[in-house]
């Protein structure tokens, strides 16, 4: 620490920066604003000093300090500052500084890097103005927070013609001094996607995808660094920038500033635990102004409820998929893939209703494979497994979409053929019995099915159909197998 200039006149000031060139800088651009400055490396330092004097302004440059390691000390300070007036000077990327020093009392801040004349205009404020700078909201803009919460949280309950994140933009685009709101989100695979935006006034035509020069895989994006958004969603820091220029892209600045912005803002959507973010909100303002506590607290509410209401739609998503796996593997025959025997009956008596009620032939064929006990002995069980998969699917390869596949047991099988009369259900089966005699199965030979045939009659049952086409199928194999057999009324 060091004592660097005495003027007749006005206020002393400490700076706390553990960087020895930025100590410097300040000490230029600012000491003369002060009648004396003192320089401090270390939050002890600056307490040590805060003890000696009472000073009219505190500055902490929160470059380099981690919010980790650091808030404990820094908030320590901040709270011992006794009668002095607090101004943060807070990296544009880590700005989640001034919501966390914001529990220490109430603090002037500018955004970093800026510009020495800003600078000394932040400070003279801070040593001038009666409040010292700090920003503070008044009843009209906790209203229009409370507002910003009540339509962030409905949104997260509307209907579905609009995605999450387009309703989202829209609640936050109805916040006084948004000019332009987006949501940035997470798929897998690491791809950040552009998922809504919602522009006013003269951002009504910002379209982000022009300008980070694409909508998906943005975390690649050339401007990854620089748009609060991308910065955002990239590091889960939430992000702030106060002039444009302080990202350090001249065409970023020049585009936004050509469409009414002037401060920027990326706020992190958490994920559930712990690890990159789940996508970020960005908020384009039409001012500059220095945003109040509440504002922070009010922002990362949104992206809490953000969150919440992905996570909802996830686990929806998540059941859906649940629920079709549960009736895929509680209908569907695991060996083979085709229709198990409880849902064929249960398709069998629709079917047999659908054709009663509209007078339509409806046939039913049922096929056992030949001599298939003697495969199981000869070739082995694993052998025996494939034979009825390969049956199973050359049975489906001649079949029309309309008819059904039902594996009814062991090795006997059904098909269900609504539209379909006992004629051209015998002409069915013998195309089946073809199939089957001609189909190559590997480490076997080949194996024939016989096959039974039946048509619905006028007032019959699905049992009574299904006994009728099994006892047909019965006769087949007792008339030399490898053939078809037509059911008896
Ligand atoms: P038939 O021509 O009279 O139909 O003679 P078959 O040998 O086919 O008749 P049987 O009903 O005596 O034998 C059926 C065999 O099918 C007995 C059983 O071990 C076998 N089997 C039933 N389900 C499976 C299965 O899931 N996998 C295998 N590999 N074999 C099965
Ligand atoms: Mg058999
Ligand atoms: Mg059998």
């Amino acid at each position: 620490m060091s004592q660097l200039t005495e003027q007749d006149a006005g206020w002393t000031g400490i700076y706390l920066s553990p960087m020895a060139p930025r100590r410097a800088d300040f000490a230029q651009a600012c000491g003369p604003l002060f009648a004396r400055l003192d320089l401090a490396d270390s939050p002890e330092a600056a307490l040590a000093l805060l003890a000696a004097q009472a000073p009219r302004l505190l500055i902490v440059d929160l470059e380099r300090f981690e919010p980790g390691i650091d808030l404990d000390a820094l908030g320590g300070l901040l709270a011992r500052r006794g009668g002095a007036r607090v101004l943060l000077l807070c990296p544009f990327a880590n700005a989640r500084w001034l919501p966390l020093l914001n529990a220490s009392g109430p603090a002037a801040y500018a955004v970093t890097p800026i510009e020495a004349p800003r600078l000394q205009d932040v400070v003279r404020a801070c040593l001038e103005t009666p409040a010292g700078g700090a920003p503070a909201a008044d009843a009209g803009a906790l209203r229009a927070l409370l507002a910003l919460r009540a339509r962030v949280q409905a949104a997260l309950e509307e209907g579905e013609e609009e995605s999450l994140a387009e309703r989202l933009c829209r609640a936050l685009l109805a916040w006084p001094g948004v000019l332009h709101a987006a949501m940035f989100q997470l798929r897998g695979d690491n791809d950040l996607q552009l998922e809504a935006e919602s522009g006013r006034g003269p951002a009504a035509g910002l379209r982000l995808a022009a300008l980070l020069q694409r909508g998906e895989r943005l975390l690649q994006a050339p401007l990854r660094h620089a748009f609060p958004g991308l910065l955002a969603a990239a590091s889960g820091e939430l992000v702030l920038l106060d002039t444009l220029e302080q990202a350090g892209e001249p065409a970023l600045a020049e585009t936004l500033g050509a469409h009414g912005v002037v401060q920027a803002l990326g706020i992190p959507v958490p994920a559930d635990g712990p690890g990159a973010p789940r996508g970020a909100l960005s908020l384009l303002l039409d001012d500059g102004a220095a945003l109040a506590p509440e504002v922070f607290d009010t922002l990362r509410d949104c992206a809490a409820m953000a969150a919440l209401g992905q996570r909802q739609i996830d686990m929806n998503i998540e059941s859906e998929q649940l629920l079709a796996r549960l009736t895929y593997v509680s209908t569907m025959d695991a060996l083979t893939g085709v229709a198990n025997r409880r849902h064929g009956e249960e398709l069998l008596e629709r079917e047999v209703r659908r054709a009663r009620r509209y007078r339509t032939p409806l046939a039913l064929l049922s096929f056992d494979i030949d001599r298939f006990k003697a495969i199981n002995d000869n070739y082995g069980h694993p052998v025996g497994d494939v034979v009825l998969r390969t049956v199973a699917d050359c049975v489906r390869a001649v079949l029309r979409s309309s008819d059904v596949l039902v594996r009814s047991g062991g090795e006997e099988f059904h098909v269900i053929a609504p539209h379909t009369s006992a004629i051209d259900g015998l002409k069915m089966a013998e195309k089946i019995r073809q199939a089957v005699e001609q189909a190559a199965i590997p480490g076997c030979d080949h194996v024939t099915v016989s096959l039974g045939v039946a048509q619905l009659g006028e007032q019959e049952s699905a049992d009574s159909l299904s006994r009728r086409v099994d006892a047909a199928m019965a006769r087949a194999k007792r008339a030399g197998r490898n053939c078809v057999e037509l059911a008896m009324q």
